[in-house]
């Protein structure tokens, strides 16, 4: 599975395609019940006709997501933990309630509500054909190029089609 590993056990809907020497994959992630998820993040949000909204990085070049349900907080993509720049050491992907403290909750911009299901999109190089360009890869799984990540309120059913889209 192209995915990060601290992900994997909430994929469905997994879907993958290789091109060349690249490895591009689709999913979703479930909750148990099938609630949704919180959405916290770190980030400036830019809102435009043609694009909809986004997360940006900002003055700090953060850009964190984080998604929660009543037991697990997942870290969905963070730019200085994530990513292929980040693979060559072993990161911590685990964020604490303390730290979740200073992210901001994302509510629906039409209904406030505050559940999402949410989409992934990965692109990989193969795992053969990266380790002979680059030694030292410690986590492969992280070693994503492209990631773009999409909402979906839960309530009123608005789209945030690639709230975050990101290439190292
Ligand atoms: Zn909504």
């Amino acid at each position: 599975m192209h995915c990060p590993n601290n992900l994997e056990k909430n994929v469905v809907d997994y879907n993958e395609k290789k091109e060349y020497s690249n490895y591009k994959s689709t999913m979703t992630l479930k909750t148990e019940k099938n609630e949704g998820y919180s959405i916290y993040v770190k980030g400036e949000e830019i809102k435009s006709l043609l694009f909809g909204t986004h997360l940006k990085e900002n003055d700090q070049e953060k850009l964190s997501i984080v998604a929660t349900d009543k037991d697990n907080i997942l870290l969905l993509f963070d730019n200085k933990l994530n990513g292929y720049s980040n693979c060559f050491k072993k990161q911590n992907m685990n964020v604490s309630k303390e730290k979740l403290k200073s992210y901001n909750k994302f509510l629906c911009h039409s209904c406030k509500n505050e559940k999402f299901d949410i989409s992934l999109f990965f692109e990989y190089i193969d795992e053969d054909v990266l380790k002979e360009e680059d030694e030292g890869i410690q986590d492969y799984s992280n070693s994503y190029q492209w990631i773009k990540i999409s909402l979906k309120c839960c309530n009123c059913g608005k789209k945030y089609k690639n709230y975050v889209d990101y290439e190292d």
